[in-house]
């Protein structure tokens, strides 16, 4: 079978530009050195990249988790084509076959099953998926979006005035345009786009499967650390319409952080969550699957397969009493109807119930560390 033809674009930027990166910029900095400010600018142009794919592209406009003012919507448009990856459009429909037909070799189009160098850059280089970017059917909701066309019709000029026009006006301010570039402009480019690509690539190879196993993708916080928050891309494949991907306090996803931060300036509203004993379930779900198929090898373990499952069993009928309860809490609190001791005899039923969870919790934990 022939291979799709090569998109000799897209390969020589991708080449010049990291060649620039590995070998240019390093020499400017043995040589002449950069200063403070381009660096700082340097930082805040690759966040502001980041972000807008991350919180822009990805979590507002491919999974809707969230709505937004329309000028936070024009920030991230003009931070997507300053970050070369395509308009929002063609992203989010990329992005929404990926997700619906994830790891199928045929139709998601960065397949982290063909491996790390086609679902990190590979996919870009050849014109594999020729046929899908004529329609746009899966982006119709995102074709009503004035925003959205806007970029889509003037993304190349907007890619060029971004790309070039930043660099060049930070360099004049500053007094040297050679140096703006190298370091604004390429350096910071290079970054952004690998740290984005890792998301396709290292995120559905590298770290844990906390809540499923149907597909590849995996929690990471290391990468977390590198992608704005995306490394907990395991959470994600399975939840996401979760404006969050890492759901603890202390999971690093600044992603979370700033959707969450723009709602107290009316920017961000309608944030969506996963109702939380959905997510408890998937994962003591995974917990259970992984001490089982830990079991599987050892012979005559089908008794302690048994008690690990009798185990589970009771963990679910404790979390469906535990957040039964809480959700009666909740609605009771709304409504304001109920009487004070109605309510008070809620609560300690719900404060019983939590304790006797937690109890369950750390008795399935320590039985599954002894079989482990
Ligand atoms: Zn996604
Ligand atoms: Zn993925």
């Amino acid at each position: 079978m022939n291979k799709p033809r090569l998109l000799w674009i897209n390969i020589l930027v991708f080449l010049a530009t990291f060649l620039i990166a590995v070998v240019a910029v390093p020499y400017r900095a043995l040589t002449h050195g950069f200063d403070s400010f381009e660096i700082i600018a340097a930082i805040i142009c690759f966040c502001f990249c980041g972000i807008s794919i991350t919180a822009g592209y990805h979590r507002l406009w491919s999974h809707r988790t969230y709505k937004a003012h329309p000028v936070l919507k024009f920030i991230y448009a003009i931070g997507g084509a300053f970050a070369l990856q395509n308009s929002i459009l063609h992203w989010s429909s990329d992005h929404r076959v990926h997700h619906k037909h994830v790891d199928n070799n045929d139709v998601d189009p960065y397949s982290a099953k063909k491996g790390f160098w086609f679902s990190h850059i590979g996919w870009m280089l050849r014109d594999y998926h020729r046929e899908s970017y004529a329609k746009y059917d899966n982006v119709r909701d995102l074709q009503k979006e004035k925003i959205v066309m806007w970029q889509h019709r003037n993304y190349l000029l907007l890619t060029l005035m971004t790309n070039f026009g930043i660099p060049v006006a930070l360099g004049l301010l500053h007094g040297d345009v050679f140096s703006s570039v190298l370091l604004i402009g390429v350096l910071r480019l290079v970054l952004s786009h690998h740290t984005t690509f890792f998301i396709n690539s290292l995120a559905h190879i590298w770290g844990r499967q906390t809540y499923t196993e149907k597909n590849t993708a995996r929690d990471n916080g290391i990468l977390a650390f590198f992608t704005f928050g995306e490394g907990y891309h395991n959470f994600h494949h399975i939840f996401e319409n979760d404006y969050r991907n890492g759901i603890r306090w202390f999971h690093f996803d600044p992603t979370k952080w700033l959707i969450k931060g723009c709602t107290y300036f009316n920017l961000t509203h309608n944030l969506k969550k996963t109702p939380e004993d959905k997510i408890a379930k998937a994962k003591a779900k995974m917990q259970l699957v992984n001490s089982q198929s830990k079991l599987q090898s050892i012979a005559n373990a089908d008794e302690l397969i048994a008690k690990l499952q009798h185990e589970y069993d009771l963990l679910i009928e404790q979390m469906n009493l535990y957040y039964e309860t809480k959700k009666l809490l909740i609605a009771q609190k709304r409504s304001k109807l109920s009487e004070g001791v109605e309510r008070s005899t809620l609560m300690l039923r719900y404060k019983e119930l939590k304790e006797t969870l937690n109890q369950q919790i750390k008795h399935w934990d320590m039985l599954r560390a002894q079989y482990a």
